[in-house]
């Protein structure tokens, strides 16, 4: 497995610190609204690398926590007059639909940042007692970044030239810090903000604290990867590693993956804009499932543009694949043969190279681009190979590839939903059968439109009507 580390900015060999186990930490989104559609990428293609090492059979620990406590969950709070939780706890219950209709798995543990706090307490005094952090007049604790010679190594900064002086400091209003670069461990509570008590003030944590405590506490001091979208290598990432290295004297991680943005129409996503798209706004219009086929359309790091275009293209592609998997459930409702005959021991050849393939894209910095190429290759061979005469076993084997990689990878259901339509759509087609044997053909032309109208299309074969959805 190779993988594009940022600290290194090359492609390594990824291996892991344990033998078959993989701890990795993907950070989450800070929760005061219902998610954007660029928060399900990291969501997705992060989610997708974790199930090819589950594939491979590493034993998982995949972390990734809840921003709670923040300026802008603050500001929601006052705006509808109730208390912070109240928002959080309601966004990362609407987080986990998301999730859960976007088929990323739960991750091993969830943290969330306000049940750690006595975890962040504990870290700050460790690097104020290790002459890492200072505290301010107010109470204020800043991480003072001169003291860690490796600070600026993620994001490959040159810290000289970032130092400002003191009159900088001055105008920016921050005379309190000793160098521009420090940044805020603890501060201070305000009015109307939620507060918990510490030897300093009372006040919150900052961001980056929490993740690298909550890193610690659920994978321990030294994890093998690290994840997020690329907007949070600086300062985030880099003032995560800070922390941490000073805490514990140890490396933080191994390796840094971070995923490219996700533009809209080939812009920046924002609301002034009005290009910005929740989750639910897509996911209202099209299968949650063409939303995760177009995440992985491209490697997660680079640049994804969003367009109606490339959703629609997604969606047929979707449906070629529902197509094939129909298809193969429906034949093997009849076939037989436990034996694979010698011109379908060919076709499994060929399938075992597109498996290779996958496999070859998904070691390649978790290339879910071609991997997801050698699947719709899969698909076509089993929409050309598979018929009437296919072998019970045959069809089985196919279905089964096409379920391990997709529906298990990729994380891309192929089962189309059983929509309680089903049902329905039966029983218009029984009343038309029904109707044509009446010989009453206005009743059964009327029942086809309505169907077609539904985006039903019927096939008149040998064994009778078949339907399936336009
Ligand atoms: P936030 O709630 O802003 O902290 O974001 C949560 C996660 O979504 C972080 O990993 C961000 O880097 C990522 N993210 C935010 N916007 C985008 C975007 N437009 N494209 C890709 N990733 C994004
Ligand atoms: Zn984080």
């Amino acid at each position: 497995m190779k993988i594009f580390d940022t600290l290194q900015r090359r492609k390594v060999e990824f291996v892991p610190i344990e033998e078959g186990k993989l701890t990795m930490y993907v950070c989450g989104p800070t929760v005061y609204n219902l998610i954007h559609i660029g928060n399900a990428r990291p969501m997705i293609v992060f989610d997708t690398f974790r199930r090819y090492m589950e594939y491979k059979g590493y034993d998982v620990n995949y972390v990734s926590n809840f921003t709670d406590v923040d300026d802008k969950i603050i500001k929601a709070a006052n705006e509808e007059g109730v208390s912070s939780e109240v928002i959080s706890e309601r966004y990362i219950a609407e987080c986990k639909k998301d999730m859960s209709d976007l088929n990323v798995k739960p991750a091993t543990t969830h943290p969330q940042a306000t049940k750690e706090i006595d975890g962040m307490i504990r870290m700050i005094q460790t690097l104020i007692d290790k002459g890492h952090a200072y505290v301010a007049e107010d109470g204020t604790v800043y991480f003072a970044v001169e003291t860690d010679p490796g600070y600026g190594k993620l994001s490959h900064k040159d810290m000289n030239a970032m130092m400002s002086g003191l009159r900088d400091l001055q105008v920016s209003g921050e005379e309190q810090k000793r160098n521009a670069n420090d940044f805020v461990l603890w501060k201070p509570k305000k009015e109307g903000e939620p507060y918990w008590k510490s030897p300093w003030c009372d006040g919150r944590p900052g961001w980056h604290i929490e993740c690298s405590v909550m890193s610690q506490k659920y994978l321990g001091d030294t994890i093998d990867i690290h994840a997020g979208g690329e907007d949070l290598i600086f300062p985030h990432h880099e003032n995560e590693i800070a922390q941490s290295e000073c805490a514990t004297g140890k490396d933080f991680c191994h390796y840094w993956m971070h995923n490219g943005f996700l533009k809209i129409d080939g812009e920046k996503m924002s609301k002034s804009l009005g290009n910005f798209f929740t989750v639910r706004d897509i996911t209202a219009q099209y299968d949650p499932m063409v939303v995760r086929l177009f995440m992985l359309s491209a490697q997660y790091r680079t640049p994804l543009n969003f367009s109606r275009e490339l959703m629609e293209q997604n969606k047929a592609s979707y449906e070629r694949i529902l197509n094939c998997t129909d298809k193969l459930k429906d034949l093997l409702k009849t076939a037989s043969g436990d034996e694979l005959s010698a011109e379908e021991q060919e076709q499994k050849a060929k399938v075992e190279e597109f498996i290779r393939e996958f496999e070859t894209a998904m070691e390649d910095d978790n290339n879910t681009a071609n991997a997801e190429t050698a699947v719709f290759e899969i698909v076509r061979l089993a929409n050309s190979t598979a018929g009437e005469g296919s072998s019970k076993a045959y069809l089985e084997y196919v279905l089964g590839v096409i379920r391990t990689l997709c529906d298990g990878v990729l994380g891309v259901i192929t089962d189309r939903k059983a929509e309680g339509l089903d049902a329905e759509i039966e029983d218009l087609i029984n009343q038309r059968q029904a109707a044509r044997k009446a010989r009453d053909f206005k009743t059964a032309d009327a029942i086809r439109d309505q169907l077609n109208a539904m985006g039903i299309i019927l096939e008149d074969t040998k064994d009778g009507v078949k339907w399936k959805r336009a």
